[in-house]
């Protein structure tokens, strides 16, 4: 199963303002595919095992560290 570390963006990017919130503790999306995505700052699993087009676009702000993650563009 593949894993990729997200992409540690600025909190002032526009791409920042569409951030979904995670909280700590559970992923913020799981299942339905392969692919697990881990916060770039501090490796908190925020997507578990989803498809790639689920993770596709996804900006998620870790409720650990509170960093904006965006996902990596790996194909
Ligand atoms: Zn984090």
């Amino acid at each position: 199963m593949p894993q990729f570390d997200m992409i540690i963006i600025s909190p002032d990017s526009p791409q920042a303002q569409n951030a979904e919130a995670h909280t700590a503790g559970k992923p913020l999306r799981e299942g339905g595919g392969s692919e697990t995505y881990r916060c770039g700052a501090c490796k908190t699993k925020l997507l578990v095992n989803v498809a790639h087009h689920d993770a596709h676009g996804a900006v998620v702000k870790c409720g650990k560290c509170g960093k904006i993650n965006a996902e990596p563009h790996h194909h």
